[in-house]
């Protein structure tokens, strides 16, 4: 079998209880791109089972732990426990992720499901080389129509790995209609951001639509997530997006949920919350949900104030007792640095505001313990109290 031997400092990581294991780390390797490999520690004990990558930082990424084996009959009861854990969730939508990667204990899987229809993203060479047989699982676990691999993230390139959207199962149609809460949506799964929908912000909505009222300003829209929710208890309900695109989707969206008065219209939100302080605009309800500002840790400075002038603006646009829904999906600007970040938003605003509600992405992207990269999305429900 192939194997890899590790560093001292390799092994502490492992039984600290991170699956990754950095290229430093990494002493002896006889191994294939993407082959399952024996981790042998220092003293030449087995450390485990992992994937193994002779492209990434992160060669190593570990299945199991002594000596318990991993073969495909493990990737298939991780599978139905990743599925049995969604279903006992008994989750209000027909779009959720099935499989969340390390947090699920497959390391760099996405299996994230849209009615029928199943997308897959394999994120390192090892899951690429097992797309074949996790393709003839899923279709046995969960009887998709179609299932697409989205396999054209930028990270795949870090792994050596083509950046592709291919049929592995069945047939995929132009548009998917998904049901989430109240809300319907036609997805497109191949052109789509991410695998079509941003599902982690689900159960955030939801609990936006806990105190949204009066007028409401929704901010880095996408197809209209945040507003098509909220607009029903809005009687005045503004989206807005860079995206032409996203623009057009938010106004289909709307007129099929119902709630025509939506207003979606393309601009940069940075731009747009300056003008609208100025001509004297407030709101009852602003959500602000960007894309990730801090892609790594060096845009990290860069990032915290892009967050603190949308957060200022946003605050200072809010009538009293209003609330602010406020994101983060950097994992790089972790909890912390967010509510820090927050801090001097209100004080520099000189708008008092208080937490509400802490949150993060939801249950069907799950956290593991010890593994902080999984936990990236931050939302703070906030309401200004003067
Ligand atoms: N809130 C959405 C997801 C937002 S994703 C939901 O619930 O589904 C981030 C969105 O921000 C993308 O659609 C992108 O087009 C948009 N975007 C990025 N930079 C922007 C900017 N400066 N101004 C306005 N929109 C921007």
């Amino acid at each position: 079998m192939s194997s890899v031997v590790i560093s001292p400092r390799g092994e502490q990581r492992v039984r600290g209880g991170h699956p990754w294991i950095y290229r430093a780390d990494v002493v002896d390797v006889d191994a294939a791109p993407g082959d399952i490999v024996q981790v042998i520690g220092p003293r030449r004990k087995t450390i485990g089972y992992a994937l193994f990558s002779d492209r990434s930082q992160i060669p190593i990424r570990m299945l199991t732990h002594g000596d318990v084996p991993a073969d495909e009959a493990l990737v298939r009861t991780r599978l139905e426990h990743a599925i049995t854990y969604r279903e006992s969730l008994a989750l209000d939508a027909t779009a959720y992720r099935l499989v969340h990667g390390e947090g699920d204990l497959l390391p760099s899987l996405v299996v994230d499901r849209y009615g029928d229809h199943l997308v897959v993203q394999a994120l390192s060479q090892g899951m690429d080389r097992l797309l074949p047989s996790l393709t003839r699982m899923l279709v046995e676990l969960v009887r998709p129509a179609g299932i697409l691999a989205r396999n054209d993230p930028k990270v795949r390139t870090l792994e050596g790995l083509e950046q592709t959207v291919d049929v592995l199962h069945g047939t995929i149609p132009e548009s998917v209609t998904v049901r989430e809460g109240p809300v319907e949506y036609d997805v497109d799964l191949r052109r789509g951001q991410k695998t079509g929908l941003f599902l982690d912000q689900r159960e955030n909505r939801a609990a936006a639509a806990q105190y949204a009222r009066g007028s409401l300003l929704d901010c880095f829209s996408y197809n209209g997530g945040f507003a098509l929710r909220l607009a029903k208890q809005c009687p005045q309900a503004e989206a807005i997006d860079i995206s032409v695109d996203a623009v057009a989707r938010i106004r289909a969206n709307a007129l099929r949920n119902g709630v025509p008065h939506v207003q979606a219209r393309e601009a940069n939100v940075f731009d747009e919350l300056r003008r609208l302080e100025k001509a004297g605009v407030r709101y009852d309800t602003i959500v602000l949900d960007p894309p990730a500002f801090a892609k790594n840790k060096a845009s990290v400075p860069n990032a915290l104030a892009g967050y603190k002038e949308i957060n200022l603006r946003a605050m200072r646009l809010l009538n009293r007792g209003g609330y602010l829904i406020t994101c983060s999906c950097s994992y790089n600007v972790n909890e912390e640095m967010f509510a820090g970040m927050l801090e001097e938003a209100s004080a520099d605003s000189h708008t008092p505001v208080m937490v509400v509600e802490k949150r993060m992405q939801g249950r069907d992207h799950p956290v593991l313990v010890g593994v902080p990269e999984t936990y990236y999305l931050k939302c703070f429900i906030l309401r200004r109290a003067e």
